[in-house]
Order: C-alpha cells, then structure tokens, then sequence
C-alpha cells in the first residue's frame, strides 16, 4: 500500500516536470530491452552471453584477429537481436514524441527497437545492428546483405564487394570508439535538455554516463527509472524502480497520452 501511494505520487511528479519542460531527451538502455527478450549481458548465465564472455568475444581484438571466430558467434547474435519485438516501454517514448512530449531518444542499445517502435529522432551511441562496414574502404551494406554473404561465404565470413576485407557489424565493439557524431549530438541533446529521462541504464558506462552530468549542468532534471542503483540517485528529481513497462504506461496515463 505504501509503495504504490509512493508510486503513484513519484509517477504524478515526473509526468510534472515533462508537462512543464521545454525540451525532454530519454536516455535509454538495456533494461528496455529485457521486456522484449534481450537479457542484459551484465546479468550472468542469460541466453547468448550464457558460454561466453562478451569482453572477449564482441571486442574489436577479437573481429580483427580472427573474423571467422568472431562471425561465428555475431552471425547468431544479428539473427536472435533482428526478430525482437518492441514492447510497450519503447513504445511509449513514440507515443511521448507523437504527443510533442519527447524530443529525442539517445540509446545505448543496437537493437533497432525504438525505431521499430516509430521513434523518429533516434541517437544510436553504440550503433545498432543496420548493417555492415568494412574498416578497410569504408564500404556498407545492410545487414540483409550481410546475412546473405554470410550464407554464401564457406568460412561464415561477410567480406566487402570492393576489397575482399571482412565486414565488421555497424555496433560498437568493445575496445572501439563511440561513433563522433552520434556522440556529439546525444553530448547537445542532453546539454540543452531541461529533464533527461534516463530508462533502463545503470549509468555506469563512459562516455554516456558523462551525459547526465551535462544535463544537470545547464540546470535541468535528471528523472531515472531503472532497476537497481545508479551513480545519480542522489541528484534525481524523481526516482522510479518499478518495472520500466509499467512506470511508462503509468506515465503515459498521467500525461493523458494514448499509448
Ligand atoms: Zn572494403
């Protein structure tokens, strides 16, 4: 009873502060995806991540090393991450946007969902799984293209029509750097926002943990629903654990927007 008057009051107070804001940004990550079926690699002995270690096996090291290695296990993950749904979270942060409530989404994750669920001003600051690159001509193709050299290629290896070199998944591997510009426009979003909505994310990860700070910085309000702690609890507005599904329907149901 006491956790939902709570709630409830917290709900009321967030869908507040975004009535009252001129420019709202969400911060999303894993945690949004976890509805739709994509555990969270952090969490141990979950789905793909299960045998392996992320850190070794989705590092850049490891692509340029033995591509082969790497694409045996990519080949999976693209396939697994490409039939996931959106669920009812992402799709409530295009409904926020649909309703002028939500400028932007910037999202740590590769998974395509918030575009899947009609968000249209979307940062990937870790790329996502569109399609391919090769880090030798700076060739692209889809990530259909993709799968169709993978098929036809005896060692499972996608290669670059122009060169010959293997092609490297348009997501950020571990050990590379975040894409400039998506970074540089999540950086404004956030310097310019006056309340960053931060879902799903432990806030834990540079650079993206810096973007909060640029927020509180100009003065604006960090809200946060996400479970577990964060290193900006202390310095939130407004603070939500619950469920991210259910925090966003409540919220969409404070604001009076269709979901
Ligand atoms: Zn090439």
């Amino acid at each position: 009873m006491g956790t939902h008057a709570k709630q409830s009051s917290a709900t009321a107070e967030l869908a507040q502060l975004i009535a009252g804001a001129e420019s709202v940004v969400a911060l999303t990550g894993a945690g949004i995806s976890v509805p739709s079926g994509i555990p969270d690699f952090r969490s141990p002995g979950t789905g793909l991540w299960e045998r392996v270690d992320p850190m070794e096996v989705a590092h850049i090291d490891a692509f340029e090393r033995d591509p082969e290695r790497f694409w045996s296990f990519y080949a999976q993950r693209f396939d697994v991450l490409a039939h996931k749904q959106p669920n009812d979270a992402h799709r409530a942060l295009a409904a926020l946007e649909r309703a002028g409530l939500l400028q932007a989404v910037v999202t740590q994750n590769v998974d395509q969902l918030h575009r899947k669920a009609g968000t249209r001003e979307l940062v990937e600051v870790h790329g996502s799984i569109a399609g391919c690159v090769c880090l030798h001509c700076g060739a692209q193709v889809s990530r259909e293209q993709a799968q169709s050299r993978i098929a036809a290629d005896p060692a499972g290896v996608p290669r670059c029509d122009d060169c010959g070199a293997p092609l490297k998944p348009q997501v950020v591997l571990f050990g590379e750097p975040l894409p400039e510009r998506a970074l540089t426009r999540a950086q404004e979003l956030c310097a310019r926002a006056d309340v960053l909505l931060c879902i799903g994310s432990s806030l834990e990860v540079y650079p993206v943990a810096a973007l909060p700070e640029l927020t509180l910085a100009r003065g604006g309000a960090l809200a946060i629903v996400t479970k577990g702690p964060t290193p900006f609890d202390g310095v939130a507005g407004v603070r939500l654990d619950d469920d991210v599904v259910e925090e966003l329907q409540a919220l969409l149901a404070a604001l009076g927007v269709a979901a």
